[in-house]
């Protein structure tokens, strides 16, 4: 760019004095125009990409705390089957107590089967609590497996997506920079024009094309006279419609 700018200087008089009907010399401003379009491109896919790559790191952020809401719901209903198990276990000792107590007096025989037959049903719930935690504990295990897992891959995407959204950081403010370079070079009426446009916020970008007879964008009908002096002459015009700026034909 630097080797450029003595002829830039020349440019730019030469388009001083012949303004506003040096439109020949507009190409000039129409290429940078240009310019400036793909550098917004290109800084809105490096966005994209940044997006792209902060997604990735969010599906996996959650995946761990779906994870770790598993493993906690797992806990709690540990917690509860232990509980289950100690009452019951108490119940049964209880029975069997009273079993024993029954039939060292000689108490009725149906009164002590039946504290024997609750003290069996109550043993064989402890059976199946114990099963339960047996599931339980595995789960838990397997769940802090695949967590360990997880983190370890979490580790190592965290490095590639920083190194990913840095790099195309840079990308941005290189072009960030270009950009208000460009600005800073063209002259009053581009520069105005662009920078309304700009403020306009416009989806895919500020600027069109005259495409078979109509803008590019929206599709409105140009005409044969605004063709002209936008494709032929190159005059700085707007679209009367979605309002880009329009780029020439051949810029
Ligand atoms: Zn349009």
């Amino acid at each position: 760019m630097g080797d450029n700018a003595p002829q830039y200087d020349y440019v730019k008089r030469l388009h001083f004095i012949f303004w506003p009907k040096g439109f020949e010399l507009s190409a000039e401003w129409f290429f940078k125009l240009k310019e400036f379009d793909s550098l917004g491109k290109m800084k809105a896919s490096h966005l994209k990409v940044i997006k792209e790559q902060e997604g990735r790191l969010s599906k996996l952020s959650d995946k761990r705390q779906e994870q770790i809401s598993e493993a906690s719901t797992l806990k709690s209903e540990l917690l509860s089957v232990q509980q289950s198990y100690f009452e019951t276990e108490k119940k049964m000792n209880t029975c069997e107590e009273q079993a024993s107590r029954l039939h060292s007096i000689g108490g009725d025989q149906a009164k002590i089967e039946a504290f024997k037959q609750e003290a069996a049903d109550l043993e064989n719930k402890l059976f199946e609590y114990i099963e339960r935690t047996e599931v339980i504990q595995a789960s838990l295990e397997d769940n802090k497996t695949f967590l360990a897992g997880l983190e370890n891959t979490l580790k190592e995407i965290e490095l590639e997506v920083n190194q990913e959204v840095q790099e195309n950081q840079t990308g941005i403010s290189q072009a960030e920079l270009r950009m208000k370079l460009i600005k800073e070079e063209l002259p009053p009426n581009f520069k105005a024009t662009l920078e309304s446009t700009l403020k306009k916020n416009l989806a895919v970008g500020s600027f069109t094309r005259i495409d078979n007879g109509s803008c590019f964008f929206c599709r409105y009908k140009i005409s044969r006279t605004d063709e002209s002096e936008i494709d032929m002459q190159q005059l700085l015009k707007l679209c009367p419609q979605c309002s880009r700026i329009f780029l020439p034909y051949g810029s």
